[in-house]
């Protein structure tokens, strides 16, 4: 299927490796250029080499911590016309409700709800003046279903899921359409730093505590970052313009939920 976005600016925020790496690929195979962004230099140019001999598209690396203002200013100056947004940063880190106090979720907060709010103010009134645009937010499941071990992303990712249920329906009429994408367990190092995690908490294997999460998934396996990267970049193409704020999970059967 020809995705109909060759030739547009995309941006694609925490994207060295993982599920914005696997974005950033399909949007690089749809022919988009890029803006992509990681904290760490070495691998994020390795990740823009790889993008540009594969794909023959521009891609320029901003290595910057995105939960930064300073940061989010050099990766939109890198794109001062973006027709594409996607939006990420790492998880908050595991615990459980009496770890937590005020600071942690002034942190996870500013990471995962008010950095892709604030990006989505910046790119959205150009998009609006173009008649044009799209915008993935990549959040988690646990917006669907909570995980209890990850309450400061539960209550990040839903406060950004309430923003973007009415801001999706206010830029709609102008051709500016967002979603968000909900991954369940993919397989990427965030997936086995939380394996690693289950293994020394329980003392088994981190094979065994793998074997023990893919048992839970109805795919009976962790997803992929191809199979995610090319959900998001559907919802980026001209086929998604009547796809309005929608959560999309991508999770292989794992939240078990009707609806
Ligand atoms: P990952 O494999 O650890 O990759 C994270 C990527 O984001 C790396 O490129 C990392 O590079 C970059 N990054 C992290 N923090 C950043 C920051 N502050 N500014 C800029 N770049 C940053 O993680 P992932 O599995 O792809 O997860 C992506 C998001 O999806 C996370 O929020 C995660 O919580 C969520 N999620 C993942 C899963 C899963 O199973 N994988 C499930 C549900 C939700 P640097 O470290 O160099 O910055």
């Amino acid at each position: 299927m020809d995705l109909g976005i060759s030739g547009r600016h995309a941006i694609v925020c925490a994207a060295s490796k993982g599920l914005g790496r696997g974005c950033a690929e399909a949007l690089a195979e749809a022919g988009c250029d890029l803006v992509i962004n990681a904290r760490t230099a070495g691998p994020l140019e390795e990740t823009a080499a790889a993008l540009r001999d594969r794909f023959g598209v521009q891609v320029t690396a901003i290595a910057v911590d995105i939960t930064t203002s300073a940061g989010q200013a050099e990766v939109l100056a890198a794109c001062p016309a973006p027709d594409i947004l996607v939006t990420n940063a790492g998880g908050p880190p595991p615990g459980i409700w009496s770890d937590w106090d005020r600071d942690d979720f002034i942190a996870a907060l500013d990471a995962n709800m008010l950095t892709p709010i604030a990006l989505m103010k910046a790119c959205l009134p150009g998009m609006i003046e173009r008649g044009w645009g799209r915008v993935v937010n990549i959040t988690s499941q646990s917006v669907k279903a909570p995980i209890p071990a990850l309450g400061l992303s539960n209550a990040a990712r839903t406060g950004l899921t309430g923003y973007v249920a009415g801001t999706a329906r206010q830029v709609a009429p102008f051709g500016v359409i967002i979603n968000n994408l909900l991954p369940g367990i993919h397989d990427t190092d965030r997936a086995a730093a939380l394996d690693g995690r289950v293994s020394q908490d329980r003392n088994v294997s981190v094979e065994e505590a793998r074997a023990e999460r893919e048992a839970t998934i109805p795919a009976r396996r962790y997803g992929t970052p191809e199979e995610f990267g090319a959900t998001c970049a559907f919802l980026c193409s001209r086929h998604a313009g009547y796809i309005v704020a929608q959560n999309v999970l991508i999770d292989g059967g794992g939240v078990n939920t009707t609806l």
